[in-house]
């Protein structure tokens, strides 16, 4: 699927090229960096370009400055761990601005083999407003663009979509990664392909879930949205989770299922509490007794089971949400279980498992299984807008 020019393919020796990374990385209160992740994950995308011996400008946003300069938004706490990346020995500066004379001056003196990261772009309402000029202002920078953003692809931005028009462009060694996993998981999949989608609510997951039933064969929900889908099949919830005026809409999606040949699973047993808290007293309950002073927060222990065993005559599976409130223990052991026995398919190679999207990463850390999937994306909202079956505008600029 070489629908983009990957690095591999580039002539960079003593070219400036623009690298587009996600370097919005989690700052705690003295403004140091809490999760080096972003910043090791595109590591790798500069460390190729400068092995080719190129000058790299790596630029990114921070934060929301809106539009104005402000120093709690600098990008400078992404210096050191940047350096830390890259191996210790890089030359990795910070310019005072993301376009101007000052900068281009400092393009102009930088040696191959060195790095200098421009300040937030969003110190710019031009960013966000995708506006050409800016464009072309960041543009005049480089002689080669490469968007290593998947993370904010979603986004019609200058530095996203305006300025991958202006120069030769190529995606990143991330984003190339995150779009070929992405591909493998809903572009053309090993069947069948389940996908897995809870988290708290449908509203907000409409698209996504519309989208899934005419692209994939077992469609499992979980997590409060589950709730929903039971309600509207007349089930009664209780005090759980419920949006009881998106019962009409769910039983569109179960129609909609239903012509796509596509099989949609919710629990037949779940786990009901009186309060949503830790340790809170619990029991399982099949989903037609669910006490109506009491509340669903997981999925119960049969279900998870079925959905465990299911997946093992599965080729792929895509994860976006929790099956539950998995923050509060024990309500994370459906969660827990089901991504114990995707990773051990994954890891037997019977099975290709991508997640993404919001709490899902931090979910299956708690369960511990984050280095035994296929892919992990590093996007939230990329991540589910591509779940939905939109076009990102920062990776369709790509596109030759
Ligand atoms: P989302 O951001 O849509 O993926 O939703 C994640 C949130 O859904 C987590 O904070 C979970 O606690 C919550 N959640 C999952 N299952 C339930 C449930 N049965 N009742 C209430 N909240 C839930």
């Amino acid at each position: 699927m070489s629908k983009f020019n990957t690095i591999d393919s580039l002539d960079v020796k003593g070219k400036t090229v623009f690298v587009r990374a996600d370097l919005n990385v989690p700052l705690d209160d003295n403004l140091n960096v809490t999760s080096t992740t972003r910043i090791d994950r595109t590591a790798p995308t500069i460390q190729a370009l400068l092995k080719k011996g190129a000058k790299v400008l790596v630029s990114s946003h921070l934060g929301r400055p809106k539009g104005e300069k402000n120093a709690k938004y600098s990008l400078k706490p992404v210096i050191e761990p940047m350096k830390k990346a890259l191996g210790g020995s890089v030359n990795v500066t910070l310019a005072p601005d993301c376009i101007g004379e000052e900068v281009e001056e400092m393009v102009k003196n930088l040696k191959e083999g060195s790095v200098l990261v421009l300040e937030n772009l969003r110190f710019y309402a031009e960013e966000e407003k995708n506006d050409a000029d800016f464009a072309k202002k960041l543009a005049k920078l480089a002689d080669i663009y490469v968007n290593d953003a998947f993370s904010s692809a979603h986004r019609a931005h200058a530095s996203t979509e305006g300025m991958a028009k202006l120069l030769p462009n190529a995606a990143g060694l991330l984003m190339q990664e995150e779009l070929e996993a992405l591909d493998a998981a809903l572009g053309t999949p090993k069947r069948p392909v389940a996908a897995l989608v809870g988290g708290a609510k449908v509203s907000t997951k409409l698209d996504l879930l519309g989208n899934l039933v005419s692209k994939v064969d077992v469609l499992v929900i979980g997590g409060g949205m589950a709730n929903t889908f039971l309600y509207a099949k007349g089930v009664n919830v209780g005090a759980s989770l419920c949006e009881k005026e998106m019962a009409d809409t769910a039983k569109e999606i179960i129609k909609k299922a239903e012509v796509a040949k596509c099989e949609i699973v919710l629990p037949t047993d779940v786990v009901v509490a009186s309060e949503f808290a830790d340790n809170a007293p619990n029991k399982v309950v099949g989903v037609n007794d669910v006490p109506s002073d009491m509340m669903i927060l997981d999925v119960g222990p049969e279900s998870a089971k079925v959905l465990a065993e299911k997946l093992s005559s599965c080729k792929t599976l895509v994860w976006n949400g929790p099956l539950g409130a998995f923050e509060k223990k024990p309500f994370d052991a459906a969660t827990n279980l089901v991504a114990k026995a995707a990773a051990k398919l994954t890891k037997e190679g019977k099975l290709l498992t991508v997640a993404g999207g919001g709490d899902t990463v931090s979910a299956l850390n708690c369960a511990g299984v984050k280095s035994d999937f296929s892919y992990i994306s590093t996007a939230g909202g990329a991540f589910l807008e591509w779940m939905e079956g939109k076009e990102l505008p920062g990776v369709v600029a790509l596109y030759h």
